[in-house]
Order: structure tokens, then C-alpha cells, then sequence
């Protein structure tokens, strides 16, 4: 019998318990936790996602500052508004809304988001700081993961673990997150050899790969704990994550749905780095 881990609940959850967090905050220091918001361009998914943090912002007490730039803004007019966000005390956290317009140059922009305020945990400072085990802010996909799993007290130390994807803000940082609670990590991508074989020693299997109901039954160990953060439309245009979670889950001890799973777990996260941004400062 299998449990579908409840990302809904978790998140709304824990938004009570970062709003008495960001209240705390502002007894103490006297103004409101703050993030900033930026979004260039008017890609719909890209403001679909801006709206819900803005709206998690409103949940959890934290007042949002939001900045819409036009597809056409110039590299430096993104980076004089980003250096004014790092020198701005009543800014906490800073949010840039990937993708940027493709004449931007991203990287070189978001490396002048300073490692305090980088609440999506993508910096080069961050990411070596998880590497290193130490404190940082970690990006929110895998750590809303860490966070479901620990709420309902899955057993990570000594499992095996294989992450399925090695992006920088999802694959990567979950191995790691993984591999510091004491699980033994395997990372797949697109080159893995033999990659059934590889998921069929899981005990928890994590997957991050962008490929609609790529993984099936036939790949997961009986009794293994599957998490899925991908986010696809299936063939009829319907959402669904990377896993086929229809005929998986029997298999399945805990198992994450899509919609309904990572997904909320994610931007709940961003406002909790955004409160630990806070308290750090
Ligand atoms: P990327 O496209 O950056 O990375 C995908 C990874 O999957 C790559 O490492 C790639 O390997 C690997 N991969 C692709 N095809 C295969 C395959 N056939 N077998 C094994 N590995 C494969 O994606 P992201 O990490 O950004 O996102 C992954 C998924 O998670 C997407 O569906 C995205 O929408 C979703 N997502 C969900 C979030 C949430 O809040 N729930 C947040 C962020 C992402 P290689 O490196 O070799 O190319």
C-alpha cells in the first residue's frame, strides 16, 4: 500500500509557519522580510510563475517588490536595477525570473545578485557551499524534496538513491542534498548506460528529467519511495510529471503526484530562503 506525499498540505503548512517567522521578523527588526521580484519579457509561463510568488509573498507575510521590464531591456539597464535591489536594505532576497529575453546575458546579470540574497540558491557561492555541506541557501526545488521527505519521515541514511537529470538547480543540487543526509547518490542524464538497471536499485528514486511519464513500473524497485518533480502536458495536453504515476504507485511506499507534489513545495521554499535570507542579514 502505497502514500501520495500530500505537497499541497506540506506547503500550506509550512507557509503558517513561515508567516509567524516572517512576523517574528518584523517585531524584531521593525520593517517587513522583502523580495524582490523580476521578471523581463512577457514569456506566460514565466508570469504565471512571477503571480504565484507574488501571491505566496501575500501568504506568508512578505511584502513583494516586483519589477516588470520590457523584452526589449537592455543588459545594462538589468544589471543598474540589480545592483540597486543588492544595495537596498529593506530587499532580502532577490528573484529573477528565468528565462531571460535571449539577447540577455543571464549569467553574467544573476552573478551580481549578492550570495545573501540569492534566495533561488543558484549562485556559484551557494551551490559550492551545499557541495561543501555547510550553511547556505539551497536552491527551492530539491530542497522542498528534502523537506516532504523529512516530513514524512522517510528514511534517507544508507538508502540508495538515484537522481534521474544533472541541471544545476534541480539534479545537481538534489544529489547533494542527498548525498549530505547520509544516502549513497547516483546521478543519470542522457548518457547513462543501462538506466533501468540504475533505477532498480533505488530506494528512492528522484526524478528531474522533463520527459512525460518517462518512468515506468518496470524501472522501480517494489517498496521504493519515487519523487517527481518534472512538470510536462502528456498527449493530450494535460499535465504531468515525469513519472507514470498510474501504473508506478502500487509499487510504490511514498510517491509524489503532479500537479499537487514538488510543485507548491517549491515556491514555498523560496519564501523560506527568503525569511532566512532575512534573519541573516
Ligand atoms: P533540464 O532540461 O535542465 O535538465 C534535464 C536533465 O535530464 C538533464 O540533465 C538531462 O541529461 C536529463 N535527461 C534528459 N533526457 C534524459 C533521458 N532520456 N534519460 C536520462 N536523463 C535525461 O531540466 P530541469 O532540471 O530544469 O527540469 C527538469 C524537470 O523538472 C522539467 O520537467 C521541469 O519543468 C521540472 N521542474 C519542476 C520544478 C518544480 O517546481 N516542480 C522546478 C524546476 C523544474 P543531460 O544533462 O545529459 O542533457
Amino acid at each position: 500500500m502505497y502514500t501520495v506525499i500530500d505537497g499541497k498540505k506540506l506547503a500550506a503548512e509550512m507557509r503558517a509557519e513561515i508567516k509567524l517567522s516572517a512576523e517574528a521578523f518584523k517585531k524584531r527588526v521593525g520593517r517587513e522580510v522583502g523580495l524582490a521580484v523580476v521578471l523581463a519579457g512577457e514569456n506566460p509561463a514565466s508570469q504565471v510563475y512571477v503571480r504565484n510568488k507574488i501571491k505566496a509573498c501575500e501568504e506568508t507575510g512578505i511584502k513583494s517588490y516586483a519589477y516588470y521590464l520590457p523584452e526589449s531591456v537592455s543588459q545594462n539597464q538589468l544589471e543598474e536595477l540589480i545592483k540597486e535591489l543588492a544595495e537596498d536594505n529593506n530587499i532580502d532576497g532577490i528573484l529573477v525570473q528565468l528565462p531571460l529575453p535571449t539577447h540577455i546575458d543571464a549569467k553574467r546579470a544573476l552573478e551580481l545578485i549578492p550570495t545573501c540574497k540569492d534566495v533561488d540558491g543558484f549562485s556559484a557561492e551557494n551551490a559550492g557551499k551545499l557541495s561543501q555541506n555547510s550553511d547556505c541557501l539551497v536552491a527551492c526545488t530539491p530542497n522542498g524534496v528534502m523537506k516532504a521527505l523529512e516530513r514524512y519521515k522517510v528514511p534517507v541514511k544508507g538508502k540508495k538513491a538515484v537522481v534521474l537529470g544533472r541541471s544545476d538547480i534541480v539534479g545537481k543540487p538534489m544529489a547533494m542534498l542527498l548525498l549530505n543526509a547520509d544516502a549513497t547518490v547516483t546521478i543519470c542524464h542522457s548518457k547513462t548506460q543501462n538506466l533501468k538497471e540504475e533505477c532498480l536499485k533505488a530506494d528512492i528514486l528522484v526524478a528531474a528529467i522533463g520527459k512525460a511519464k518517462f518512468v515506468t513500473a518496470d524501472m522501480v524497485k517494489d517498496g521504493a519511495t519515487v519523487i517527481d518533480v518534472g512538470i510536462n502536458r502528456d498527449e493530450n495536453g494535460k499535465l504531468c510529471g515525469d513519472v507514470d504515476f498510474e501504473n508506478v504507485k502500487d509499487k510504490c511506499s511514498y510517491i509524489t503526484p503532479v500537479p499537487g507534489g514538488i510543485g507548491p513545495m517549491t515556491i514555498t521554499m523560496l519564501m523560506y530562503n527568503t525569511v532566512i535570507a532575512a534573519s541573516r542579514r
